[in-house]
């Protein structure tokens, strides 16, 4: 058995210029193994290919050079699509964009049934998926009146019902409120913890990066951190230059370092602040 879920090799993606015609990469000899169960984070500016390497792992684009590896299948073989899609489910941004059905339970049912899953089956998936994400009260709502937060979470049942092995989001909680993100932050947790599926998050909120067993950083088409999160964001300065933020509590640490305070910076909440202030002499 494979131990990755994804596989990327020297994954490289070339585009052409609409504006000069020239070729650009997006992507430029990514190598990234991602283990079963893992949650894992990536970060980067915008442009940096964050979402160029999420569609490859759901074979909505195929590597220009190098290979993905879905489940030990190659994305480029036309053969493997379906099982690929089956296997990595996509998430969005727009929960309004991923919305199809007037009640959610149809939404939810969208998926299996375009896997040609019988009815009984379905509607089983769909009442354990709507149970899973804490929407199952909301069934017969229509969607388009629900908060952000539940929306997305209605998308995240929609792929939870088609089985995915590994799940990645794309920047899913840029459009909601605070309320919102905690909701979809927790869901993806808990369904990573409880059901042991693989979570790759994309995001900008370095609160929500926190939460990952580990955390890449790209630029410019390339990882060029990745570790733990409380390694990735100790290297405060090299954030910095990236042009990225650390979480509140690690910046200030590193600050009380900067003017002599004897403090680590592998701090990311206020909690380990506190107990490192407390240890000072
Ligand atoms: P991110 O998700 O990190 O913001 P993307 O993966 O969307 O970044 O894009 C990476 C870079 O590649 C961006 O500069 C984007 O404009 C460019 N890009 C990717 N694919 C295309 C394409 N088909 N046509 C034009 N530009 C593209
Ligand atoms: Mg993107």
């Amino acid at each position: 058995m494979e131990k990755n879920i994804v596989k990327c090799e020297n994954l490289s993606f070339k585009y052409l210029s609409h504006e000069n015609g020239e070729e650009y990469y997006a992507l430029k000899g990514v190598d990234l193994e991602v283990k079963k169960g893992e949650f894992l984070v990536v970060l980067g500016h915008n442009g940096s290919g964050k979402s160029t390497i999420a569609k490859h792992i759901n074979a909505l684009l195929t590597p220009s050079d190098g290979t993905v590896y879905v489940n030990g299948l190659d994305t480029k073989d036309e053969q493997n699509i379906w099982d690929v899609r089956k296997t990595a489910g996509m998430v969005f941004q727009n929960p309004d964009n991923q919305m199809v059905a007037t009640i959610v339970e149809e939404d939810v049912a969208f998926g299996p049934e375009n896997l040609g899953v019988e009815p009984s089956e379905i509607r089983k998936r769909v009442d354990e998926s709507l149970k899973k994400v804490g929407m199952y009260e909301y069934r017969r709502h229509a969607p388009h009146l629900l908060s952000g937060g539940q929306k997305q979470r209605i998308a995240i049942a929609g792929i939870l019902a088609m089985q995915p092995e590994c799940i990645i989001l794309d920047e899913p909680t840029a459009m909601l409120d605070p309320s919102g993100r905690k909701e979809v932050i927790r869901t993806i947790k808990e369904i990573n913890k409880n059901l042991g599926i693989t979570i790759i998050l994309i995001t900008h909120y370095m609160d929500e990066a926190v939460e990952g067993d580990r955390v890449v950083v790209m630029e410019q088409g390339n990882i060029v951190l990745q570790g733990k999160p409380r390694e990735v964001f100790s290297k405060v300065k090299e954030m910095k230059e990236i042009g990225l933020d650390v979480p509140q509590v690690t910046e200030l640490a590193f600050e009380l370092q900067k003017s002599g305070i004897e403090i680590g910076t592998e701090i990311l909440n206020v909690d380990e602040m506190v107990n490192a202030l407390c240890q000072l002499k």
